[in-house]
């Protein structure tokens, strides 16, 4: 693509690079480039946002950047320094805070045996004015995961203070596994008494999700966390909800985290446990993250006392969802009818809609999202990035589905929101108080 305005050239950013030992350097003489499948943005000061705090830089190994040289006004794959003839350089990408959703992933090249990516989602990231810029929009601006307000020594007194109220719950020492070796913020928002607490409880999942974040078998891929390894007793589930609810105003907890199957397959826990929770208070909006195969249990659910479901799912169309999720006895007119049930019994219904620039914002993907949302009004959709390797992903879905030139996540986001005015859109389950 050739771009012929040397003054469009002073928007640019710089492009950042990595050398071999992971260390990240500008590159003079090339801006920096995002990808969304096929297409390619130049980055600007208007296509970027300076880089939120808690953002991390990774490098790409296997890969080669793609970027705008200056000089020819087009994009090129730059396999080497052009300033130190035989350095092989790597792409550079931003993992980005929760409450911001990519627009572009770092434009790159894959070598034929690139290893595949661990599951992160890639976003595009450049150099201007003395900081790092990256493609991202700000979807939800509360500070529910913001790091600077999770200091460890206060996380540590609220460890510490449980341990000593609930010093046989298991679940409390699982959550604070989560909090100290994989600085889950959910967890530290537990000891920290805010927002929103997690409860894991289910070792088993009925899909085979491509980027399932707790078990990865055979795939070449690493999990990020290990999922837990017991069943939590409806008591143990019950006194960590109500230490999080009597404590916290507008509290959520939650079932469904990244360190866990399906809740739904724990379902006989759960159960007792909502209405354990339920028997000693109705604060607290007790929530479920789910795949939302099981339409019966979900009522079950429901009746029990659960107020809202966040159902995830990469794409609204059978084929891609199928492709994504790889369900095992279920099928998607299953996700269909728990989404009808929930709707009949005014309860909650979010979409934990799992983006990735370039599928997510195809014109075909965005007509079913129309399709999906007249047909079921959900109350909000949660955008959140998907966590994984976009070349693959891309690929995956090219060899199901049409993907022609991409809309844009911010486009995509600006439309629906004129033309579906009352669904909500954010990052974070929200609780009752709010629906
Ligand atoms: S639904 Fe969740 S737990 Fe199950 S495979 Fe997918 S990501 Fe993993």
């Amino acid at each position: 693509m050739k771009i012929n305005s040397s003054k469009t050239n002073k928007n640019l950013i710089k492009a950042v690079v990595a050398d071999k030992q992971g260390k990240i350097f500008e590159l003079d003489g090339y801006a920096a480039v995002g990808m969304a499948a096929s297409s390619l943005v130049t980055l600007s000061n208007k296509n970027t946002v300076a880089m939120p705090y808690g953002g991390e830089f990774m490098f790409l190994p296997d890969r080669h950047p793609v970027l705008f040289n200056l000089k020819t006004l087009q994009h090129e794959t730059v396999k080497e320094n052009p300033y130190a003839p035989g350095e092989p350089i790597f792409p550079v990408a931003a993992f980005n805070s929760p409450g911001y959703v990519i627009s572009h992933v770092s434009a790159h090249m894959g070598n034929n045996d690139a290893k595949h990516l661990p599951l992160f989602s890639y976003g595009a990231v450049g150099w201007h004015n003395g900081q790092f810029r990256t493609a991202v929009i700000l979807v939800d601006s509360e500070r529910r995961q913001d790091l600077r307000l999770m200091q460890r020594d206060k996380v540590l007194a609220g460890i510490r203070l449980m341990k000593t109220k609930l010093p046989h719950n298991r679940l409390r020492a699982h959550i604070e596994n989560c909090a100290l070796t994989y600085g889950c913020p959910a967890a530290k928002n537990f000891f920290l008494k805010r927002f929103e607490a997690p409860l894991p409880t289910s070792n088993n999942c009925n899909a085979r999700c491509l980027g399932c974040l707790s078990l990865q078998q055979n795939s070449g891929i690493k999990n990020s966390q290990d999922r837990i390894s017991f069943t939590p007793t409806p008591e143990e589930i019950s006194e960590i909800a109500a230490e999080h609810i009597k404590k916290v105003k507008k509290s959520v907890v939650s079932f469904g985290q990244g360190c866990e199957g399906d809740p739904l397959l724990a379902a006989h826990v759960i159960e007792p446990a909502i209405r354990l929770i339920r028997k000693n208070t109705q604060n607290g909006t007790i929530n479920m993250n789910t795949n939302a195969s099981m339409p019966d249990v979900i009522e079950k659910l429901f009746n029990a006392g659960l107020d809202s479901i966040r159902i995830s799912m990469n794409s609204v169309r059978k084929s891609c969802y199928d492709a994504y999720f790889r369900p095992k006895g279920y099928s998607f007119s299953d996700v269909m009818k728990s989404i009808d049930i929930a709707l009949e019994k005014k309860k909650f219904v979010s979409i934990n809609y799992l983006n990735c620039p370039g599928f997510t914002d195809s014109p075909e993907e965005q007509a079913a999202l129309y399709s999906f949302l007249k047909k079921y009004p959900v109350d909000f959709i949660q955008w959140r990035n998907l966590n994984f390797d976009p070349l693959n992903y891309w690929k995956i879905m090219s060899e199901i589905a049409p993907m022609s030139k991409p809309v844009g996540i911010k486009n995509i986001l600006s439309q629906i929101k004129k033309d579906f005015p009352n669904l909500k859109h954010g990052y974070f389950n929200p609780p009752k108080e709010a629906f």
